[in-house]
C-alpha cells in the first residue's frame, strides 16, 4: 500500500460524511457516494487534492478516478440555485457552435461571442433570458481549453482574407461570467489565439479531471500580460457585483481590454428593485471607478420604460465624473440599451419602439453633451466571411441527442460539428439518433423539431 496524491486545477474536494463533494469551477458540484471509490482504496480529500492509500499504480489510479467522475458528471448541479447543469468539454460529444445559450456564436463579423457559463447571482426584473434564483433553466459550463481551441480555429478562418484582421472576443453570457472561476485562463487563452507560442497550446490533458502537476498552474499563463500582438481584444459584459480590485487586476493581467458594466439606477432602492435581490450599488460604483483606472470601461444601462427613465441622465453624469480616473481623461462610453420583450425573458413593461428610443437618446445627448448613439463602427466591428452552415432551415437531418436543453422540453442534439436545440423532443434519450427538421439556422444557431415526435403528436390529436 502506498499513498498517491492527485491534484486538479478545476476540481475542489469537500468531505461530507458519507459523501465526497467535488466542486467544478467553484460554483458547480457533484456529490459522490464514498462507496464508489471502494475498489480504489481509502482517501483523504481537501482543497484541490485527493490522496489515496492504494495498491494501484499511479496510471491505473488516475484512470479509475477519472472514470468515477465521468460516470457521475450527469448529476452536476449549480450550487447557487441547485439547478441541473451540463459540463461541455472535449470528450462530451457536444460541439461548441450552434446554441444561443453557451459556447461560441459567430454572427459573420469580427466580433465573436464567447459564452462559457450560464447562471446569475442577480434576478433582474427585466432579464431577457429569465435568469436568477427562481428560474428553472438548465445551466451549462464549458471547459476553457475547448473554447480556446474552437476560437483559435475561427480566428484562422476569419483571417483567410485579411491576416491582420482585428478580432474582438466578447464574453457575454446568459448570466454572470464572473461565476466562471476559469475566467482568467479563458481570457489569457483567447487573447493569445493566433500566436504560435500560445499559452493555450501548452494546455495538457483533456476533459473533466485534467491534472495540475503544479497545483497553481492551469497550463495557461495568466501572469504574463498578453500584448495585443495578435490583434485580438477581449471584452466582457458583467453586472459588476462579483468583481473585486484583485479580480479586475487578474483579468487585466490575463488580457481583458474592456469591461461593460450594467448600472441601471443610481438611487439605491430602485437599483435593488431592478436587480430583484440584494444589490450593493456602492460596491458597483467603486469597482467602476477602479476599472476606469486600469482598463477601458463601458457603462451599459438598460432603459426600462416608466421604471428608470429618470435615472439614465444620472448614470451619464456618473460616467462623466469618472473621466478624472481614465488614462485619456475622457469619460467612459455609455451604451444605453433599449429594453426589449422576449418570449423567454421577464417583461415587466411594454417595450418602446426604436423611434421613441432614439428620440430619447437624442434629447439626452443634447442635455449632457455626450455622444450616446452607438453603432458597430464605434467598436470597429466589420463584416467577415460567413461560417459555412452544414445544413439549412427546412432540411431534415439525423442528429444524436447529447444533453438536456436550457428550457423545459428542449433537448440538445449534435450533427456535423453543430448543436441543434430541439424543441418538443419528446422522449428521445441521450445517445439516441433522431430525425430532426431544421426550423431555424440564423448565424449557425440551429433549432429543430423531432419529426417522430411531431408525427406522433399529430396522430394522437386525430385519434
Ligand atoms: S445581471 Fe444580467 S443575466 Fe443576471 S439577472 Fe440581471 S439581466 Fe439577467
Amino acid at each position: 500500500m502506498k499513498t498517491i496524491r492527485l491534484s486538479f486545477h478545476y476540481l475542489e474536494f469537500e468531505d461530507k460524511a458519507d459523501l465526497l463533494r467535488v466542486n467544478l469551477f467553484r460554483y458547480f458540484y457533484i456529490d459522490l457516494s464514498k462507496r464508489l471509490f471502494k475498489s480504489i482504496g481509502s482517501f483523504k480529500a481537501g482543497g484541490h487534492s485527493i490522496a489515496f492509500t492504494t495498491d494501484l499504480d499511479k496510471g491505473s489510479l488516475e484512470g479509475q478516478f477519472n472514470s468515477v467522475i465521468a460516470g457521475s458528471i450527469s448529476g452536476l448541479r449549480n450550487s447557487l440555485n441547485n439547478r441541473r447543469a451540463v459540463y461541455v468539454h472535449r470528450n462530451s460529444g457536444i460541439p461548441l457552435i450552434g446554441s444561443v445559450s453557451f459556447s461560441i456564436i459567430d454572427r459573420n463579423t469580427s466580433l465573436i461571442e464567447i459564452k462559457p457559463v450560464t447562471g446569475c447571482n442577480l434576478n433582474c426584473i427585466y432579464c431577457s433570458v429569465g435568469e436568477g434564483a427562481n428560474s428553472e433553466l438548465t445551466d451549462f459550463v464549458v471547459e476553457p481549453e475547448y473554447i480556446i481551441e474552437c476560437f483559435k480555429r475561427l480566428v484562422e478562418f476569419k483571417r483567410q482574407d485579411n491576416s491582420k484582421l482585428m478580432i474582438e472576443a466578447h464574453i457575454g453570457c446568459q448570466g454572470e461570467p464572473l461565476l466562471y472561476s476559469a475566467l482568467p485562463e479563458l481570457v489569457a487563452g483567447i487573447k493569445g489565439a493566433g500566436c504560435t507560442h500560445l499559452a493555450s497550446d501548452r494546455v495538457g490533458g483533456k476533459g473533466i479531471g485534467r491534472r495540475a502537476d503544479n497545483n497553481s498552474d492551469s497550463g495557461i499563463n495568466i501572469n504574463k500580460r498578453n500584448k495585443n500582438e495578435n490583434n485580438i481584444t477581449v471584452s466582457i459584459d458583467t453586472n459588476g457585483t462579483l468583481l473585486t480590485e484583485a479580480s479586475v487586476d487578474k483579468l487585466v493581467q490575463a488580457g481583458m481590454d474592456r469591461f461593460n458594466i450594467s448600472i441601471n439606477a443610481l438611487e439605491p432602492g430602485l437599483a435593488r428593485e431592478i436587480a430583484g435581490c440584494c444589490y450593493n450599488l456602492d460596491h458597483v460604483k467603486e469597482i467602476a471607478k477602479y476599472i476606469a483606472k486600469k482598463a477601458e470601461l463601458l457603462i451599459a444601462p438598460v432603459l426600462i420604460p416608466s421604471i428608470n427613465e429618470c435615472e439614465i441622465i444620472k448614470i451619464v453624469e456618473f460616467a462623466k465624473s469618472l473621466s478624472k480616473y481614465t488614462k485619456d481623461k475622457k469619460p467612459p462610453v455609455v451604451g444605453i440599451q433599449n429594453f426589449l420583450e422576449y418570449r423567454t425573458g421577464r417583461n415587466p413593461v411594454r417595450q418602446w419602439g426604436w423611434n421613441r428610443f432614439y428620440r430619447f437618446i437624442a434629447e439626452l445627448e443634447e442635455q449632457t453633451g455626450v455622444k450616446l448613439r452607438m453603432s458597430e463602427s464605434d467598436f470597429s466591428i466589420t463584416k467577415t466571411r460567413p461560417l459555412p452552415k452544414p445544413f439549412r432551415k427546412g432540411s431534415t437531418i439525423t442528429a444524436r441527442v447529447v444533453c438536456p436543453g436550457r428550457h423545459k422540453g428542449e433537448t440538445i442534439c449534435a450533427a456535423s460539428d453543430r448543436v441543434i436545440t430541439v424543441r418538443r423532443a419528446g422522449s428521445a434519450k441521450q445517445g439516441q439518433e433522431i430525425k430532426v427538421k431544421i426550423t431555424g439556422d440564423k448565424h449557425n444557431v440551429f433549432y429543430g423539431e423531432n419529426l417522430e415526435h411531431a408525427r406522433f403528436a399529430r396522430i394522437s390529436r386525430f385519434s
